[in-house]
């Protein structure tokens, strides 16, 4: 089965390729996304955190609870105005970093059968999705925070790892 892959896993530093097929084993990798991400209790997971290397990403609606899959999904539009906010990642599990990001952005993407969709976001929910999107070319929240959070992170993972 799936396993949620952590910071230093080099599968998270992949970029992911898109989606070409919307068929049955689609689906049943978004759903299983969903699964994992409602067990560890995320907001959001991309299939390269699950080490699945497709443009594919699950979410939650922080507003209104509601789950999606989003298939090849790419900023088109984004405000010039960003602000900070505190993010947590189910790959850098225990931490949360000041991470800037638009306030709004426009997306577009496919759904699991492969119907075009354009989706308009604010606040929370535009950062869920420009978070997960980073994912599937490579990007963590370490690369966006601060040189000394960055630091501050790594170094208690460093010492938890010597530690174990
Ligand atoms: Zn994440």
């Amino acid at each position: 089965m799936y396993e949620i892959r952590t910071v230093g896993d080099p599968v998270l530093r992949e970029t992911c390729r898109d989606v070409t097929s919307f068929d049955a084993g689609l689906r049943r990798l978004a759903k299983d996304m969903l699964e994992i991400m409602d067990e560890a209790e995320g907001i959001g997971l991309a299939a390269s955190q699950i080490g699945v290397l497709k443009r594919l990403i699950v979410c939650r609606d922080p507003d209104t609870d509601q789950a999606f899959s989003f298939v090849n999904p790419a900023i088109v539009e984004r405000s010039q105005e960003e602000i900070m906010g505190s993010e947590g990642c189910l790959s850098v599990p225990g931490f949360s970093v000041e991470v800037p990001r638009a306030e709004w952005v426009v997306m577009e993407a496919c759904d699991v059968q492969g119907r075009p969709l354009r989706v308009e976001a604010k606040d929370t929910f535009a950062r869920v999705l420009q978070h997960e999107i980073d994912h599937l070319s490579g990007c963590l929240i370490l690369d966006r925070t601060s040189a000394e959070e960055r630091r501050r992170v790594l170094k208690v993972i460093r010492d938890r790892t010597l530690a174990s």
